[in-house]
């Protein structure tokens, strides 16, 4: 097994097969738009990946990769006496190193052995480096195919009907995590061919469309309201242009910056220098970090540092920070003078893809979160991807739960994007920019077209019922809980109980608890530190969430990714059954396909 273990760099072997090239039109177009990435084919065995990857090769006129034929070659022996002598753990790190070798190449196309995908690092690989197609075929086809083949190691047991049975079981939800599905039937092979080409077409084409922005530095969202209309502007390094930016809007005017004691000390001299380049008169107030400080102290004592630092009401009040200080300074504008102007500039993911767009401000009460507030719109926001670089990676994590949401709620192929990207979007740069921009897009859409929260924007509240109670039971604790996970806890149980319900798929389910659970997401309530309420208590508290009426409760469900719907009047009884299946049995219930 030497030759198996070849580093990624070294050339693949002897199976690809060069092409006479020649494409007609619709290949060409088609082998163009997808940028050098490679076609992985995956699926059980007796799906036809091995032939129909040939033909589609042929077809686009790009070499094509057997990787089970390159471990043969490289081992020198068939693959049951590979299992035989060395043992599968064996031929599956060969097959892990083969197919990183075969990705650092330009586009092929590639069938895989059935257990590849199965791999987490393979899999993550494919999906930054290639187009992955799951050839899904039936028991009965599968069976039909590999009886022709009986050399199949793992059907070498009594039973091979139950085996393959079982594999489909373990299997089927991570192929179903393919960027594309098409079903192997029992048609001739250029038909198969041909459906796998429509299915490319049609992912190439919706990839093609948001969220890839044009200027990756900086990007401008126009949020257009009735008889306003103001701008978030994101993009990297935007802290010392932001004198100038705010000038724009306000040309004369002083700025109060309010923020909290974490971000001044990384952030406030930059922001400082910026806003005495452009010649602002400027002052700061600090406020301690974290959630007790949405209280009507902390909000009395911003009232009148603003009103103390002489602020007129043409003046400007600056929020600098998450989405706590967003929230206060936000409140605070509203108020003092009967309404100051105010520019948001976001400093934590949840802040730049969520809190600062969309002007609901407001602060605590004894009585519950939020519940004192304004609508007060932002004149300007500014999100700098570039101050994520000091949050806390815990904090990032959790501003990611709303991002995916945008995806989950009316926009999959943002979604499969991000299933993709997820781990550029946590290294910062570009796609950590396009995320920012493809989420504020969404949540400006929806904000454009209800800015009150009348209808459609209720949406925005995808898998919070659950985490609003979550979070209550943690007794809002941060270090058990905070809000976004709370929030992707929440969007798993949303997804179950629409599965539960037989609105969902489960497959699409799955594919959705898996991204949540690869992002590094607790996605089973049993996973909260210290949970010790029973279903009664989370319905409870669950009944006590605004959207609650008359007993039945507003839920935002899901009909599948990107197709989230307001699910009014759901029996309080179906939600509480699904919570006891859930704390029984983990989340891992089975649900209707
Ligand atoms: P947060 O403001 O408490 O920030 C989280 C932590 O990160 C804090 O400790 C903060 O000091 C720190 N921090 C922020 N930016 C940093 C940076 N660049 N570098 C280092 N540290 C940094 O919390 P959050 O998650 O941003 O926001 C949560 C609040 O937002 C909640 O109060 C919630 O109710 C509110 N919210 C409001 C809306 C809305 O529409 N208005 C929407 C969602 C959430
Ligand atoms: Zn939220």
């Amino acid at each position: 097994m030497r030759g198996i273990s070849n580093e990624p760099e070294a050339e693949p072997a002897t199976t690809i097969l060069e092409t006479s090239g020649g494409r007609d039109d619709r290949s060409a177009a088609l082998v163009e738009a997808l940028a050098g990435r490679s076609i992985v084919l995956v699926g059980m065995m007796g799906s036809g990946k091995t032939t129909v990857g040939r033909r589609l090769a042929l077809r686009l006129g790009l070499p094509f990769v057997d990787v089970d034929q390159e471990i043969v070659e490289a081992a020198g022996m068939p693959i049951p006496d590979i299992f035989a002598r060395h043992g599968e753990a064996h031929f599956r790190d060969g097959e892990r190193r083969v197919m990183a070798r075969v990705l650092t190449g330009g586009p092929r196309v590639v069938a895989t052995g059935g257990g590849a995908f199965m791999n987490d690092a393979t899999r993550a690989r494919i999906g930054e480096k290639a187009i992955s197609i799951w050839l899904k075929a039936d028991l009965d086809t599968l069976m039909r195919r590999v009886r022709r083949r009986p050399t199949r190691p793992l059907l070498q047991t009594p039973d091979p009907l139950a085996t393959m049975q079982q594999l489909l079981a373990e299997r089927e939800p991570v192929y179903a995590q393919a960027h594309v599905t098409v079903c192997s039937r029992e048609a001739s092979h250029e038909h198969v061919v041909e459906d796998v080409v429509q299915a490319l077409e049609a992912h190439v084409s919706a990839r093609a469309a948001p969220p890839t922005v044009q200027d990756d530095r900086r990007i401008e969202i126009g949020v257009e309201l009735p008889g306003r209309r103001y701008d978030i502007i994101i993009g990297e390094n935007l802290l010392a242009e932001s004198g100038t930016l705010i000038s724009r809007i306000a040309a004369g005017a002083s700025c109060v910056v309010v923020t909290d004691s974490n971000v001044a000390r990384d952030h406030l001299p930059e922001l400082a220098a910026g806003l005495e380049a452009a010649g602002i008169r400027h002052a700061a107030i600090t406020i301690p970090p974290g959630e007790s400080s949405k209280s009507f102290a902390t909000y009395e004592r911003v009232c009148d540092a603003i009103l103390a630092a002489r602020m007129e009401r043409g003046d400007i009040v600056v929020a600098l920070g998450g989405g706590v200080v967003g929230d206060l300074a936000g409140f605070a504008a509203a108020t003092v003078r009967r309404g100051m102007r105010f520019v948001q500039i976001p400093t934590s993911l949840l802040a730049q893809v969520d809190s600062s767009v969309g002007g609901k401000t407001g602060i605590n009460s004894p009585h519950g979160k939020n519940l004192v507030g304004a609508f007060h719109q932002p004149a300007l926001v500014i999100a700098d991807s570039s101050v994520l670089a000091t949050l806390p990676e815990r904090e990032f994590r959790a501003g990611y739960a709303e991002v995916v949401k945008y995806g989950l709620i009316d926009d999959a192929d943002f979604f499969y994007w991000l299933e993709a990207e997820w781990r550029n979007v946590f290294a910062g740069g570009p796609a950590r920019t396009r995320a920012i921009a493809k989420s504020c897009a969404s949540k400006a859409a929806i904000v454009r077209r209800d800015e009150t929260e009348q209808g459609d924007r209720a949406l925005l509240n995808l898998g919070h019922t659950f985490a609003h109670a979550f979070e209550r039971l943690t007794d809002y604790d941060g270090e058990r809980l905070v809000h976004g996970e709370a929030v992707a806890l929440g969007i798993a149980c949303a997804f179950r109980f629409s599965s539960a319900q037989g609105l969902c798929s489960g497959q699409d389910t799955q594919r959705v608890v898996r991204h949540l659970d690869n992002v590094g997401f607790r996605t089973t309530i049993q996973e909260i530190p210290q949970w010790s309420a029973d279903a009664d208590a989370i319905l409870e508290a669950m009944l006590q969430d605004k959207k609650v009426q008359r007993g039945a409760l507003t839920l935002i469900l899901a009909r599948g990714i990107g197709e989230s719907f307001i699910a009014k009047n759901v029996a309080a009884a179906d939600v509480r059954n699904f919570l006891e299946a859930e704390l029984r049995q983990g989340g891992s219930g089975q649900y209707r396909d």
